[in-house]
């Protein structure tokens, strides 16, 4: 593969989250060369130079609509080609319903379920292909407990690139369906993602493709924080008050918390929003460290067990943004237990017409925590990121709804034929709430 060249971008450097040294895009392929694989990078911008091509009026003069519009802080030479599928500019929802039965004032629901391939993973993985295409490499390979292999899957596809993948070989099936329908080589690990995860390292550092690993691939980040951009345009250039997002590996609110800290640095918002990691009592890693003040690089690695696979990790490998994340917009980390996830399906179906895979409701359910806790107050505006659609694990939205009593009616097609039959059966129908 040929070095990443980003002169002709507003990149300046590659700045290390354990050592603080700053490194050219040249040198750096991934992780920091003096701290190894924990040395996860974060890509550093000059703002002074990119801000006059970053205003709302240049934003609202731009023809491109989704996530490309974004592009002076990003990490892509303007003339680089990018995946033809459209990612991002997806629907922020104004639910009203939902925060009445929250007792909050304004809740918002970011709808990731939209995506291309019905995931947030999109955004990173969209940038992800576009960049092994800029250093012409021959494939682009990623571990995955499913939606960033499937994004990587499909935006290969439609580039026409060799994609490799490795995902637990107990991924939910529609993950696994869509990786082989888009033509992916897929490794299923009989073991955990983390496992998955080693194994993918060592198949690139021995073939040479791309790696597109969360919390190693130092650029998967700023794909995603184009979310924390599209909710501030969305909201006219406003930030919401506190953001509910899943978290396993801890990249995509590394991601949302880039990109509010993007904007606060170009004075478009006042203020950074306060940043709510929720993750499943069964992984639990950060919020566990969250609450004994232990340092995330020391602490042992856990047992993850939850329903919603996309946030499960034992060793959540972006832990020190995601902490930092956390703790430097005063939000905190929340614990919800699986029954609360699979509860929160129906309940932001019901409520708002958004259907959710559980790790992508468990944000609804760390909101109804926190709202009965007292961590977000009535008169503030709160937004839920909706990272995944439901349709990529049904058997759990079926789960969730005979938890709940919600069953189909059985009929039979001679009901027909008797008008009374008929009208004590259809006495069955109750408007829904
Ligand atoms: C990946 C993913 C998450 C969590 O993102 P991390 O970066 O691993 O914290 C949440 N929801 C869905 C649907 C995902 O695919
Ligand atoms: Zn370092």
């Amino acid at each position: 593969m040929q070095p990443l060249n980003l002169d002709t971008t507003f990149v300046t450097s590659l700045r290390c989250v354990l050592c603080g040294e700053s490194h050219d895009p040249r040198d750096a392929e991934y992780v920091c060369p003096r701290c190894g694989d924990e040395g996860i990078l974060d890509v550093q911008y000059d703002y002074e130079r990119a801000r006059p091509f970053f205003t709302p009026a240049a934003l609202a003069a731009s023809t491109e609509r989704g996530m490309w519009r974004y592009r002076p802080l990003l990490p892509l030479p303007a003339s680089a080609p990018v995946p033809p599928l459209e990612t991002g500019m997806t629907p922020l929802y104004d639910a009203p319903r939902l925060a009445a039965a929250l007792g909050l004032g304004t809740v918002l629901v970011k709808d990731d379920s939209r995506q291309p391939t019905a995931s947030f993973k999109d955004r990173a993985s969209a940038l992800a292909v576009a960049l092994a295409g800029l250093r012409g490499a021959s494939a682009v390979a990623t571990a995955s407990t499913g939606n960033a292999a499937a994004a990587l899957a499909g935006m290969a596809a439609s580039t026409g690139t060799p994609c490799v993948i490795f995902v637990p070989a107990s991924a939910p099936k529609a993950k696994i369906a869509q990786l082989l329908a888009y033509g992916a080589t897929v490794f299923a690990v009989e073991g955990t993602y983390d496992q998955a995860f080693d194994i993918c390292m060592a198949a690139c550092r021995r073939m040479g493709w791309y790696n597109r690993n969360t919390g190693y691939n130092p650029y998967m980040a700023e794909g995603k924080k184009t979310a924390a951009f599209e909710i501030c345009e969305q909201m006219g250039w406003r930030a919401p008050d506190a953001v509910f997002v899943g978290v396993g590996d801890g990249c995509i609110i590394a991601g949302l918390h880039k990109g509010f800290a993007d904007l606060a640095a170009l004075g478009l918002i006042e203020r950074m929003p306060r940043l709510y990691g929720v993750q499943a009592a069964g992984s639990d890693f950060l919020a566990r460290c969250f609450e004994t003040g232990q340092d995330p690089l020391r602490a042992a690695p856990i047992e993850a067990k939850t329903v919603a696979d996309s946030i499960s990790a034992g060793l959540p490998r972006d832990r020190i943004k995601a902490m930092a994340a956390v703790v430097r917009t005063g939000g905190s980390f929340v614990r919800v237990e699986d029954d609360e996830i699979l509860r929160a399906i129906p309940d932001l179906a019901a409520h708002t017409g958004v259907f959710a895979e559980p790790a992508a409701a468990a944000s609804l359910a760390g909101l109804r925590r926190a709202a009965t806790e007292g961590l977000v107050a009535p008169h503030e505006t709160v937004c839920i990121v909706a990272t995944g659609s439901g349709l990529k694990d049904v058997a759990a939205a079926e789960r969730a709804c005979a938890a709940l009593g919600r069953h189909t009616i059985s009929m039979s097609p001679g009901i027909l034929t008797d008008q009374r039959l008929l009208d004590e059966a259809l006495a069955a129908a109750r408007p829904a709430r």
